[in-house]
């Protein structure tokens, strides 16, 4: 992953602890890393190591699992060998999940203390477990799974409880002289939140894992992930990321490389401009959109495809992209590097700028 220069807009990272969950860094200069989780039976292991796959090819850094049943976690072990990427087990109830992950070599635990009764008596021998296999945990607490002790304090999730929940579970860990976790604070709410994120960031240097729970289905767990992430990551917050959706996790990959993207702490890849199309579009800008992307789809190298609908910002955009078209009557200007290359009539338009996004790809290289 590389590092890209973090633009000044966005205040300076905040300092945390760097841990290692498997071969990824989390934390300190380590660039922000995006993950995902498993929607299959971790039992079924053709099935989840199949989704792994698939998640690592979408770009997924770290994979988490569900660990529920013993069924599950006798599974930790093949899949955490065969994973390309760091396997994270998620337990909630059971400790002796904990020390079977551990032994699967599952690069980290999640745990959620606050589920797990008479967790304090078995903090003191995870700790030991995880620091002589050289496991990281992350200490995950949730709006939804809140230790009952804070429910009754506070009546209900707030940002508060949650931050509370954390120091004092981070504090169990601490005085075991562990250190190697990072913690999320994860609500429903982008606002709460946020807040959370922001009060635990004044409170230690632990790494912090960046999930809005639940956030709902892709368009309105997009947007709210997007929101939250964008202003902890432009104050210099957060380590690494899951977008939670209601959709395929290749999508939460997806969504989670977009919002690093646009918040250019990732290297740009392909990035398409379109315009929205209004009254003076003189060609049919969203199927035409639609088609460049479709076609560029799986390219890598950071390209800027302008895709315009008429002549009055069409040429300045595509001007400024490496590759653009400014169409009109029925022909479409194409753009390569600022300069017009040709005029092609509209049905040459999204071959003409597939078949030189592609040379323009050739001519940067393998990226
Ligand atoms: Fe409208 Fe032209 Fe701007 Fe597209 S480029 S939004 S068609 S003015």
């Amino acid at each position: 992953i590389g590092m890209p220069r973090v633009p000044e807009i966005l205040a300076p990272r905040r300092r945390s602890r760097q841990i290692n969950v498997g071969k990824v860094k989390v934390g300190g200069d380590a660039p922000v890393s995006v993950q995902s989780m498993t929607t299959t039976k971790t039992h079924d292991i053709n099935g989840t190591l199949q989704q792994i796959a698939e998640l690592t090819a979408s770009g997924c850094e770290i994979v988490r699992v569900a660990c529920p049943t013993d069924k599950d976690a006798e599974a930790l072990k093949i899949i955490a060998m065969k994973s390309q990427i760091p396997v994270i087990a998620d337990i909630h109830f059971q400790p002796k999940y904990v020390f079977e992950a551990i032994d699967a070599g599952c690069g980290a635990v999640r745990v959620n203390p606050g589920n797990i009764r008479k967790f304090d008596d078995k903090v003191g021998e995870i700790a030991r477990a995880a620091k002589d296999a050289g496991v990281s945990l992350r200490i995950g607490v949730n709006a939804g799974s809140l230790d009952p002790r804070l429910l009754q304090k506070y009546g209900k999730a707030t940002a508060e409880a949650l931050v509370e929940s954390a120091v004092w579970e981070a504090s169990l860990f601490e005085e075991h002289d562990f250190h190697d976790f990072k913690i999320s604070v994860k609500h429903n709410d982008p606002v709460v939140m946020v807040k959370a994120y922001r009060m635990l960031a004044e409170r230690g240097e632990w790494p912090l894992h960046l999930g809005v729970t639940e956030a709902g289905p892709a368009f309105q767990g997009t947007i709210k992930s997007a929101t939250a992430f964008g202003i902890l990551l432009s104050e210099g917050i957060g380590d690494t990321i899951r977008v939670s959706l209601s959709a395929p996790p290749a999508e939460e990959v997806k969504v989670g490389h977009q919002i690093l993207q646009s918040l250019n702490l990732r290297e740009r890849t392909l990035e398409i401009v379109s315009c929205p199309s209004c009254g003076r579009a003189q060609v049919d800008v969203y199927t035409l959109a639609e088609d460049v992307t479709a076609g560029l789809e799986g390219m890598t190298v950071p390209l800027r495809v302008a895709v315009m609908g008429c002549v009055v910002n069409g040429p300045g955009e595509a001007r400024d992209a490496d590759l653009g078209v400014a169409s009109g009557n029925g022909k479409g200007q194409i753009f390569v590097k600022g300069e017009v290359i040709k005029t092609v009539p509209e049905d040459e338009i999204v071959a003409t700028l597939i078949a030189e996004a592609n040379r323009l790809a050739d001519e940067m290289g393998p990226d």
